[in-house]
């Protein structure tokens, strides 16, 4: 199976090769992940490679592979109503009424529940029984950030695909080969603060979330520079409160992000970013003392006092 443009991942990657590969591919999938981790990526590329005409599925250039990936094939089919938190039941009674019917042009439906966890009970049972003993061409792709919302039953019926985060050294170059004015330490700060995941990264480049002063913090706090730390806060003293705060909630987040990762992905790339030569007690120590200097700020302390308190406390 061909991934091409789909970073990271090697071991769920190499596994659907293998299940491509020797036919034994699921009739139904969950994808999970947080958001911009990938999902809708992968959903496409899997229902290309169901639909692809070409040996090396999907070949992204046939007829069938070129329809999925515009989002013009009539047998890929989102089940949502975005105008709706909830997805109710009467959406999958009509993904049911649909599925009696053969498809169109292409080897299989597919039909992509991208917000499968919003799906109340009625919703889940109504879907359960059709992954129960589905039509032999339909195909289910559910997308989730929170598996756990899903039904057991559901579940057990599901083979479960986990977006992992994409290895530093290559989330990097991607990323600045998308936002090729960014500077480095802007992509770091990016990466970092999107805990791995490229498409959280880019939209935070992309909105211009990540701020300079975060950037530069980025770096001081990795480094352990003192002298860059007590620079960049003294420059932000004059700055507004609510200013102040949008800087230090980034910052926070930054911290905390770096510590999940830490914690939760152990020998992961991720070590070499903001965490890198940093313990984990340092870092939850940094975040705390952010979130002092943000409850301060709603204190109305003023600027000078909170951004020296921070040079004192920040890297003890
Ligand atoms: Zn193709």
């Amino acid at each position: 199976m061909e991934f091409a443009g789909f970073l990271g991942n090697a071991d769920l990657k190499q596994r659907l090769s293998e299940a491509f590969r020797t036919g034994r591919s699921s009739h139904c999938y969950l994808l999970c992940g947080p958001e911009g981790s990938g999902k809708r990526t992968l959903a496409k590329i899997l229902a290309a490679a169901l639909q692809c005409t070409e040996a090396q599925a999907p070949c992204g250039r046939c007829h069938q592979c070129r329809k999925v990936l515009t989002g013009n094939h009539p047998d890929v089919i989102t089940v949502d109503d975005p105008e709706k938190k909830t997805v109710y039941v009467d959406l999958i009674r009509q993904l049911q009424a649909d599925a009696y019917f053969r498809p169109n042009e292409g080897r299989h439906k597919v039909y992509v529940i991208p917000r499968a966890q919003n799906m109340n009970e009625n919703a889940q049972n109504a879907l359960l029984k059709l992954i129960e003993e589905p039509p032999s061409y339909a195909v289910f792709l559910l997308l989730t950030d929170n598996a756990e919302k899903l039904l057991p039953t559901v579940r057990s019926r599901c083979a479960e695909l986990r977006l992992e985060p994409v290895p530093r050294d290559q989330a990097l170059s991607w990323l600045a080969s998308q936002c090729p004015k960014e500077d480095p330490a802007a992509l770091e700060a990016a990466y970092v603060r999107a805990g791995g995941y490229l498409g959280q990264a880019k939209t935070l480049l992309e909105g211009e979330l990540i701020l300079p002063q975060t950037a530069q913090f980025a770096a001081a706090f990795a480094a352990d520079d003192r002298f860059a730390l007590t620079q960049l806060l003294c420059a932000m003293e004059k700055l507004p409160r609510d200013k102040l705060l949008e800087v230090f909630d980034q910052w926070k987040q930054l911290l905390t992000n770096a510590l999940t990762v830490r914690a939760g992905l152990p020998g992961n790339a991720m070590a070499a970013s903001l965490g890198q030569g940093r313990t984990a007690r340092s870092l939850a120590a940094a975040a705390n003392t952010v979130q002092k200097a943000m409850e301060a700020c709603d204190a109305n302390v003023g600027g000078g006092h909170i951004c020296g308190w921070l040079a004192a406390s920040l890297l003890e």
